[in-house]
């Protein structure tokens, strides 16, 4: 492989560099508070108080009251524990649920496994900022609609859904319960998450550590679990406590939080230069994400080229981006957000996502607009 001088790393909505901050924390917590929580004596306790801190810390920080963290192996565990939890618990009420039709994999592949399992399940559809018409959530609520389960913010394109007003039309239906995948705002936008009763999110979108993540309750809502055990978290969630990556999650997200303001004037500048270069190339590229997009994320189709053929290139002088999401494993299919927005074959195929970090400089930006655009002429 050739030697590049320095990687320019744009995958951040794939995962971030776990921080150096964060990986001294989960170093140190293993090493001092190596003891089962579970167990009974003064060592034990002592993790027991630390697991106990980093959950409070965790709700403070997202300003979260009356509602349990339930730690867990990341976002994806998280998002199922949330939505089989709410449907084979509250199945007697009814069977109908409600998503969008953009959501993660996560969210969509356990939607089609109960549909499966004879549930009923309305794929909302979304404009074309991608985000939910409220009135087309409306119109779907049934009287036996026993969840609504929507992202936050759009880990391809990366556009915000108006949780907070859904979450208040939502208190009008008691018998419903509302999930939000919060795993790509955090940190990405300024979120209100008080309202949800079921809240996602993931450690290393955050610069903490894979394989951690959260689904945060609220008191009056009870779940089903995935796997029984020694009923740890609640019940919940089984499996001897990882208090390493849940005191790391905890700091993750309080850094998160403190710092959201500061991330996105850092990076709108990085944005309006990614934006501004393909709005002047109109024969180039189509942008894929809505102008008031978080600025973490950018996603753009290629109108002449092939997308996996210039990330390829990308990646061969040093710049690492995705096309579409890094979550759909093996599938060459356009990409569901994409054709969700703007039903395009083309633009659902060719395209690429571009996601930062804050400490991502308009230096590395502007060499990456200059290489995509030298690639882009000089591919045939
Ligand atoms: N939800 C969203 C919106 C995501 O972007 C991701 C990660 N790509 C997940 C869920 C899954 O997260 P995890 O890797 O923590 O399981």
């Amino acid at each position: 492989m050739k030697e590049i001088a320095k990687v320019i790393y744009f995958d951040n909505a794939a995962s971030t560099k776990t921080s150096s901050e964060n990986l001294s924390l989960f170093m140190e917590t293993s090493a001092n508070y190596y003891a089962n929580p579970s167990s009974h004596h003064s060592l034990a306790y002592e993790a027991s108080h630390k697991l106990s801190e980093a959950r409070s810390d965790i709700l403070k920080a997202l300003n979260i009251k009356g509602s349990s963290v339930i730690f867990t192996s990341g976002a994806t565990e998280a998002n199922n524990l949330a939505i089989k939890g709410v449907a084979y618990k509250y199945a007697s009420r009814g069977r109908h649920l409600i998503t969008s039709a953009v959501e993660h994999p996560s969210v969509l592949e356990v939607f089609k496994e109960l549909e499966k399992e004879g549930y009923e399940v309305t794929y909302l559809p979304v404009k074309e900022d991608c985000s939910v018409d409220i009135d087309s959530l409306k119109a779907a609520i049934r009287k036996d609609t026993i969840l609504v389960s929507l992202i936050y913010v759009n880990n391809e394109v990366g556009s915000i859904n108006p949780i907070p007003e859904i979450a208040s039309l939502l208190k009008e239906y008691p018998k419903i319960v509302f999930h939000t995948d919060a795993s790509q705002s955090v940190g990405k936008a300024e979120i209100d998450v008080s309202e949800a009763d079921l809240v996602t999110i993931s450690s290393h979108k955050i610069y903490g550590t894979k394989g951690s993540g959260a689904l945060i309750k609220k008191n009056n809502i009870s779940l089903s679990p995935l796997f029984n055990g020694g009923g740890q978290e609640e019940g919940l969630r089984s499996g001897t406590y990882d208090l390493p990556s849940a005191v790391v999650l905890s700091s993750a997200v309080k850094n998160a939080v403190k710092n959201v303001r500061e991330y996105i004037k850092t990076l709108t500048p990085l944005k309006d230069a990614l934006f501004t270069y393909l709005e002047a190339n109109p024969a180039l590229y189509h942008i894929n994400s809505p102008k008031d997009c978080t600025p973490f994320i950018i996603n753009f189709s290629l109108l002449t080229k092939k997308a996996s053929v210039v990330v390829e290139a990308l990646s061969r002088e040093g710049i690492m981006v995705s096309t579409r999401s890094s979550c759909h494993e093996k599938s060459n299919d356009p990409s569901h957000v994409v054709m969700s927005m703007f039903n395009d074959e083309k633009l659902g195929s060719e395209s690429i996502r571009v996601s930062f970090a804050p400490d991502n400089t308009l230096e590395e930006v502007n060499y990456f607009i200059e290489t995509l655009d030298r690639i882009i002429k000089e591919l045939y």
